[in-house]
């Protein structure tokens, strides 16, 4: 079954969006509601829903968030985050602020970020 979902037609190209870095396994754009100076989204290019979905594989849930969070790093070199640092935020379904439902890792920064997270 096919998933009407944002993420995946960026992926595909049917959604045009600037994908300022990609590999085979995830890339990353720009988030369309910035709420920091900087702030990237990392997406795997397959369509898994959420941390919690893809912990049914567990195996593949470990690799793809390594690769999530290693074009993240890419990422923050590029985008010199580093040394100054950058927050990453995974959110998980309704009570954790997830909106779009195919995982993504947040990365913030470009700015002494404030505290707090709840
Ligand atoms: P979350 O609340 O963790 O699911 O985050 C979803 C994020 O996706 C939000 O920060 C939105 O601003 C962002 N977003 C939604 N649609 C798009 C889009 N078409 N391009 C870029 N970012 C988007
Ligand atoms: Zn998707």
């Amino acid at each position: 079954m096919k998933v009407d979902c944002i993420f995946c037609k960026i992926s595909s190209g049917e959604v045009p969006a600037k994908k300022i870095l990609e590999n085979d396994h995830a890339f990353v754009i720009a988030d369309l509601h910035p709420q920091a100076k900087k702030h990237f989204l990392v997406i795997p290019k397959k369509h898994i829903q959420s941390v919690a979905t893809a912990f049914e594989e567990p195996t593949e849930a470990k690799t793809i968030l390594g690769e999530l969070f290693a074009l993240g790093y890419e990422l923050a070199q590029n985008e010199k985050l580093l040394p100054g640092g950058f927050r990453s935020v995974i959110n998980t379904n309704a009570d954790g602020g997830q909106t779009v439902f195919h995982l993504h890792l947040h990365i913030l920064g470009g700015e002494k970020l404030k505290d707090g997270f709840a």
